[in-house]
């Protein structure tokens, strides 16, 4: 139907508005090495591949990027995940990297975009916090790419207003959400401006949410690529822009993953949509940051905060927890609590003893990230940085505090929170990289957040096998001795 119309039109008659097709993958990976020693324990659960990192590079990122998958579609690569491809497969890493150059010196503007740097969910974090977690995005995302972001993705699209407006502050022009993120009627065939603060704004795109449940959730929707491009998309285009001439952008965005990892062979499926389905059944494949010059967003949208893709209960998924995980959920609330307050007691300790010699610790932390990737030189960071007065000693243990900030950022990873229960291996790693933050704070001061910690562990319960937090903590890896506080017993 759609073919006959199109062919009709290319030859004579009234021009239709043109269709354009963008596909989003947001390719992402939690760290899982174990923070004391930098290495991934073996997975057995990927056998027979060491661990899932390798898995998925064979069945999803290595496919894609040999495909040319990358240069045709929007997305990001989370920043613990390219760290991970450009140590362990470089080539696949420079393959992506690669697609991004490729789309600017066609198009004149990239096609990735940051993500906030560990995954958190940034409505439920400090102003501080999630300033350190953009910047950090932005600059990951600079040093890779050699050019600064426009985009960034959010976890699980999660936002308030305050992390817009930062975003805006640091050059962001555009991210994606879900449909049912918008507080006022949408079309989600074009994008839309959000005003803030001190005239500015931020453009959003919503996703097309019946399109991309059904990429992501129905297997028969992907099975194959024309059928999906000839009776899929066509009904989700609007017929009055069709017959007005004005052009359109349905956007399907998914976990990069699921092209070939979550379903396999899917990457072929992305490949033929890419190559030959969509183009002939009249639709252009199109980038966001490709759409927005030639279509910049004209209408505004307010928006519902906070809120996010996967939670109808504002962001409660990953905060105290909500029907959108089975079994009682009210573990998060406490594992929240325990990470809240030892953030709070770190956060003190930083900014007292690496004061001492930082005029700014928390502008120090924001760049901390390009001195630990040796993106900057030690001498150019303190120089910035440090007061004038300083020693040896009181450098190696302010660096000693500036890691145990960075391990408590990655303590917040929002899949620790996005699951049923805390006995899985998610909300372990969280806590594994908090107890790094305590061992660190702990050389450094000689001060033990353990306890505390400790003593708010207890209470968060596995409703499944009722296992204690304090017990996933207690089961973690041995570690030398004096790397951590004597503390560490189950008792109160
Ligand atoms: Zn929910």
């Amino acid at each position: 139907m759609l073919e006959q119309t199109i062919s009709e039109d290319s030859h004579s008659g009234p021009q239709v508005g043109p269709a354009y097709l963008c596909l989003y993958g947001h390719f992402y990976q939690p760290p899982r090495e174990d923070p004391f020693t930098g290495i991934l324990p073996p997975e057995p659960g990927a056998t027979p591949f060491a661990n899932y990192n390798e898995k998925i590079t064979i069945e999803c990122y290595r496919p894609n990027a040999e495909a040319g998958n990358f240069a045709q579609i929007s997305f990001d690569l989370g920043p613990t995940l390219a760290s991970w491809l450009e140590s362990a497969h470089p080539d696949v890493y420079r393959q992506i990297i690669d697609a991004d150059y490729q789309h600017r010196i066609r198009y004149g503007v990239g096609n990735a975009l940051a993500q906030a740097y560990n995954h958190t969910i940034l409505p439920l974090a400090t102003t501080r916090d999630k300033q350190t977690q953009i910047i950090w995005g932005l600059n990951d995302f600079h040093h890779r790419y050699g050019h600064p972001a426009h985009g960034m993705w959010l976890a699980e699209t999660a936002i308030d207003m305050e992390c817009l407006d930062i975003m805006a502050q640091h050059g962001v022009t555009y991210t994606v959400l879900a449909p049912w993120q918008a507080a006022t009627p949408i079309d989600p065939t074009e994008p839309y401006l959000v005003r803030l603060p001190g005239g500015r704004s931020i453009t959003i795109f919503f996703y097309n949410a019946p399109l991309s449940g059904g990429v992501s959730f129905d297997w028969n929707t992907t099975s194959n690529a024309d059928l999906f491009a000839a009776s899929y998309l066509p009904g989700h285009l609007v017929a009055s822009k069709r017959a007005a001439g004005e052009a359109q952008l349905l956007l399907i965005a998914t976990d990069g993953e699921l092209y070939g990892h979550h379903k396999p062979w899917r990457d072929k499926f992305l490949t033929h949509l890419i190559q030959s389905g969509a183009p002939s059944y009249g639709f252009e494949i199109c980038t966001l940051e490709r759409y927005l010059q030639m279509h910049p967003a004209t209408k505004e949208v307010e928006l519902r905060v906070p809120s996010a893709w996967s939670c109808g209960h504002g962001v409660a998924r990953w905060d105290t927890g909500c029907e959108c995980t089975e079994g009682d959920s009210s573990w998060k609330g406490g594992l929240r609590r325990a990470l809240d307050n030892l953030a709070a007691r770190g956060d003190q300790l930083f900014e007292q003893y690496a004061g001492e010699i930082l005029s700014d610790p928390w502008a120090a932390r924001n760049a901390y990230l390009d001195l630990r990737n040796g993106w900057r030189t030690t001498g150019d960071f303190w120089t910035q940085f440090a007061k004038e007065q300083h020693t040896q000693a009181l450098v190696e243990r302010t660096l000693q505090l500036l890691e145990a900030q960075y391990y408590q950022q990655c303590s917040f990873t929002s899949c620790g929170f996005f699951f049923e229960d805390v006995d899985r291996i998610e909300p372990r790693n969280d806590i594994a990289f908090a107890r790094r933050a305590i061992s660190l704070y702990w050389q450094a001061t000689g001060i033990d957040l353990q306890q505390d910690f400790l003593a708010d562990l207890r209470p968060v319960k596995s409703w499944r096998t009722h296992v204690t937090g304090a017990e996933l903590y207690c089961q973690l890896p041995l570690v030398p001795k004096g790397l951590l506080p004597p503390s560490a017993s189950l008792s109160s």
